[in-house]
């Protein structure tokens, strides 16, 4: 073979059967061979020496706040993109809450036209599923999935604004349905809301409107507002048969739901967030109050969750990257229901997986399917990502098992200023992170070029 745009060699990569100890060959962004010279070349334009590393596909977050446009002084679609590859992230998956929110076919466009110019990575942006009469048009403009909260915001008007958010089952049920027609699944944030309004009514009669009464509130009855409207989605997915992506996956009886579901052979699969995972303790909550995001997640909820990720109930991790300012955070301390939920997610949450890895919580194999392998599957792009093979996007991730390190807002790419896990340490980091074979971040900084992320439509064969 003759020399090609990029070498990998000496590393272990991960294949669906395993690891295996192969060198990669790249050109024109794709992978064309696997093997060892002679079978490839001795050389390339750049060459990555693994030796001792391990090689895994590109991560998929399923879900980014890129805050763009609208909201950019909390993050713009560079930055967002520019973190997510320091971290290893070579697709974004973008959610609708910007403004104007992506409910029309003209927003869709003119987000996805901004979006090229100035992303990173590749990316896709999934449209807010709450108007019937535009999803079948924006169905055609490529997203791979809708996506509706089932929340209003009380006492804020963001991040869950008017027109995104549907608290009222006729109108789910009708915008579900007609998402299903399309073939897309649909991303649900489950949240009901009536119940909501009662449960943080008795906080803010006892005004008590603290980041601890927060969590508590979307905690009380071990998260019955979450489990109360996830019952409601199931229900309705059997009801259509359409597909149904739950968000923030983090209750024991949500599980349940979502295991019998499985077991029923019905479309549906779940999201965990690094915050369920690693933020939510009771001390976390009262020691970084508003930067907790106010979401507690109790130690046998944070059980139930690995056993999940364990046991394949859990099919992905999206980041649910939410920045929001400091000033913005800042408010929270006084009045949590005043402050923006969401954290910054994305930079770090491989390393932090990684470290879980070393302290034997899942293995590698396991993080790799729920953070690019899976992801490819449901949202219909494999084997193009989360997979590395012959003619496969080279999205690669090469990672260092020894490293060790410490988390630090010093070294962040996204745009705020602050990080819920700062001074952690963390053992795992990615050394070299290519998006289609072009170098996008080495040792945890960035590397690439704005404008090189490319919209990655979902395949046209689903018309
Ligand atoms: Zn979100």
């Amino acid at each position: 073979m003759e020399k090609v745009e990029l070498l990998v060699k000496n590393g272990e990569v991960w294949t669906p059967g395993g690891f295996v100890e192969t060198d990669i060959a790249v050109n024109g962004g794709k992978i064309v061979a696997l093997g060892k010279p002679p079978v490839l070349p001795e050389s390339a334009d750049t060459v990555i020496d693994a030796k001792g590393k391990k090689i895994i596909p590109g991560l998929i977050d399923t879900h980014t706040h890129h805050r763009d446009p609208g909201f950019t002084h909390k993050e713009d679609i560079t930055t967002a993109t520019m973190a997510a590859a320091a971290g290893g992230v070579t697709f974004s998956i973008g959610m609708p809450n910007v403004n104007p929110p992506t409910t029309t076919v003209e927003r869709y466009r003119a987000l996805i036209e901004h979006h090229k110019k100035n992303a990173i990575v590749d990316f896709n942006h999934n449209p807010s599923g709450t108007v019937p009469e535009e999803i079948p048009g924006l169905a055609k403009e490529g997203p791979l999935a809708f996506k509706i909260f089932m929340v209003k915001d009380t006492g804020r008007d963001y991040p869950h604004m008017p027109g995104i958010g549907i608290n009222n089952n006729g109108e789910l049920f009708k915008c579900f349905e007609t998402v299903g027609q399309t073939g897309l699944p649909l991303m649900v944030h489950p949240h009901d809301q009536d119940l909501m309004d009662e449960i943080e009514g008795r906080y803010w009669k006892r005004e008590d409107r603290s980041p601890q009464a927060y969590a508590k509130a979307y905690r009380e009855f071990d998260g019955i507002i979450w489990d109360t409207a996830m019952s409601t989605l199931f229900r309705m997915q059997k009801a259509l048969g359409a597909k149904l992506h739950v968000l923030h996956m983090s209750t024991p009886e949500g599980l349940a739901m979502l295991r019998r579901a499985k077991n029923e052979g019905r479309p549906c699969s779940c999201e965990v967030n690094p915050w369920a995972m690693f933020l939510g303790t009771w001390e976390n909550v009262e020691k970084l109050g508003p930067y907790c995001l106010g979401f507690w997640v109790p130690p046998a909820h944070v059980e139930a969750l690995w056993q999940a990720i364990n046991d394949g109930t859990i099919d992905v991790i999206g980041t649910d990257h939410a920045p929001h300012t400091k000033e913005e955070k800042e408010k929270g301390w006084k009045d949590m229901w005043s402050c923006p939920g969401g954290e910054p997610q994305i930079q770090d949450y491989l390393s932090l997986f990684l470290d879980a890895v070393n302290q034997g919580k899942l293995s590698l194999d396991t993080l790799v399917r729920i953070s690019s392998y899976n992801a490819a599957k449901i949202f219909n792009v494999y084997p193009r990502k989360g997979v590395i093979q012959l003619g496969a996007d080279a999205d690669l991730v090469v990672f260092d098992p020894e490293y060790r390190g410490i988390i630090s807002v010093k070294t962040q790419h996204m745009n705020v200023d602050y990080s819920a896990f700062e001074g952690w340490s963390i053992e795992g980091r990615p050394s070299v992170v290519t998006v289609r074979g072009e170098v996008a971040a080495r040792d945890g900084k960035f590397v690439g070029q704005p404008g090189r992320g490319r919209f990655l439509m979902r395949k046209p064969s689903h018309f």
